[in-house]
């Protein structure tokens, strides 16, 4: 039996594990996933099920199948840690569309391109407008201007790269542009070649939806963002060591500055409209961030909300020694505080006053012996959790 002060001790202790736990495995993380391939359905290479077993190989968490006016029942294929969402690539004479989250076939037969568009709506499906720069399917900024009610297209399809016509739009068209890499696989060697990184909150269907729809997503070929910073006069980013070059592209695709490096930060002047960021590497390694919109005041009101304050600790697993790097927007009073697995505050390594910006220290544990650890960093900003393993 538990005496009332050790079951006191005991719920407190549930209570705060269990807070731990929601603030952490809510938590936003990045999803690998590709929005755009056939299968046999249509003119892939393999069936919906071998398709979607290649992709989870290759280290994807999620698929969206998309056949030529065919709704291949992705959702219904079960395979264990691995998402798959309904799509059809809406196919018409001159235009490509992919529908996401579609219940029932669009069949595009005598359809005018805006009418595939408020199909896909009136199902609560999302649209896209595919290789908008393929030959077949050529889009001009005006013919783009025209549809309505859409705001996503493809950046980078299998073989088809879009360069200026995004920031034509972004800087004449006074609405939301979003853009997708796909590999739009039709056989095993395209798979896995271009794909998106979605920021969201769980692998599950409507939150990885919902983030595409929102723009918490970027577009990559290979290259990956470490980590992503922006406040209201600056945007930092840290790009995989595979980036060996970085842009800041804003209006009318101006380039306000290029860093030959992967790690580059860009201070706003206010006349830039919006800043994206391309970054590239060897051979077609590419990443493409969404805009982070420039007001007059050159405050950034933006879209981009791939957003860390608190990093992942480098290395971890780890031994002995790991860095903690972390950001904060305003000056001001910073704890970090160290949890065991049961929510039991073990140290507080840092408690001062610091500067704006970016900050990180060698946390050292050599005194802790193997297992789950948290850190938890709390400044002006508000407060973050993030997850470390200490293997000896
Ligand atoms: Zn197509
Ligand atoms: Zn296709």
């Amino acid at each position: 039996m538990f005496t009332e002060n050790k079951k006191i001790k005991f719920l407190f202790v549930f209570f705060f594990v269990f807070i731990l736990l929601g603030i952490t495995y809510p938590q936003m993380r990045y999803y690998k996933g590709n929005t755009h391939c056939h299968t046999l359905n249509s003119d892939g290479w393999a069936t919906p099920d071998s398709v979607a077993k290649y992709y989870k190989f290759l280290g994807f968490d999620f698929l969206i199948i998309t056949d030529h006016n065919f709704l291949t029942n992705g959702e219904g294929l079960n395979i264990p840690g691995f998402l798959l969402i309904n799509g059809e690539e809406i196919t018409m004479t001159g235009t490509h569309f992919n529908g996401y989250r579609l219940s029932r076939l669009v069949n595009p037969s005598g359809y005018s391109p805006q009418r595939a568009i408020d199909s896909v709506n009136a199902q609560n499906a999302i649209c896209i407008l595919n290789h908008p720069r393929w030959v077949d399917s050529w889009y001009t900024y005006d013919m783009v201007m025209a549809l309505k009610n859409i705001s996503h297209f493809e950046i980078y399809n299998l073989n088809s790269e879009v360069m200026g016509l995004w920031d034509s739009l972004l800087t004449g068209g006074n609405r939301k542009f979003l853009t997708m890499a796909a590999d739009d696989s039709h056989s095993a060697s395209a798979c896995g070649t271009r794909w998106i990184m979605v920021k969201t909150g769980a692998l599950q269907r409507d939150s990885i939806l919902n983030s595409i729809k929102n723009g918490n997503f970027y577009s990559t070929s290979g290259i990956l963002i470490d980590s992503i910073n922006y406040n209201s006069t600056s945007i930092y980013i840290k790009f995989g060591t595979n980036c060996t070059s970085l842009k800041f592209i804003g209006k009318d695709g101006t380039v306000y500055k290029t860093v030959n490096s992967n790690i580059g930060s860009y201070t706003f002047n206010g006349s830039e409209k919006y800043i994206r960021i391309y970054a590239s590497g060897n051979g077609s390694l590419r990443a493409w961030t969404q805009p982070v919109y420039i007001n007059t005041l050159g405050i950034g009101s933006n879209q981009l909300t791939v957003k860390y304050s608190l990093c992942q600790n480098i290395p971890n697993p780890f031994n002995s020694k790991t860095k903690i790097s972390f950001y904060i927007q305003k000056d001001g009073n910073v704890t970090l505080k160290i949890f065991n697995i049961l929510g039991k505050e073990i140290s507080e390594p840092l408690n001062k006053f610091l500067k704006s910006g970016k900050h990180s220290f060698i946390y050292d544990v050599t005194e802790l012996p193997s297992g789950i650890y948290y850190y938890k960093l709390i400044s002006l900003n508000g407060s973050e959790i993030k997850k470390m393993i200490i293997i000896k």
